[in-house]
């Protein structure tokens, strides 16, 4: 069945994508995170942890990643000086 081969291929690409898109926003509980992952959500996770005290939470395997990952943590703290520092951020 030609028609149940490319649905079965498209259904694993809109998996793989759906996958992705909630990893971005959710993250997926106890699994860690690349370094690319990491940095493509340090912006937000930054915002999450100014605004907020669920950052860990909302990204949960950011904590973990930064702890094990000094190139991440020291990114991490650069960006969080530089926003805390900027003019613009005001509570
Ligand atoms: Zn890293």
């Amino acid at each position: 069945m030609e028609s149940l081969r490319a649905t079965g291929a498209e259904r694993e690409r809109a998996a793989a994508r759906l996958h992705a898109a909630l990893g971005r926003l959710l993250g997926p509980a106890g699994s860690e995170l690349t370094c690319e992952e990491c940095f493509e959500m340090l912006d937000r996770y930054v915002e999450l942890e100014l605004l907020t005290t669920d950052a860990n939470r909302e990204i949960p395997g950011m904590h973990t990643h930064l702890h094990g990952c000094p190139a991440c943590s020291e990114e991490h703290a650069n960006l969080k000086a530089l926003i805390e520092s900027s003019p613009e951020w005001e509570l």
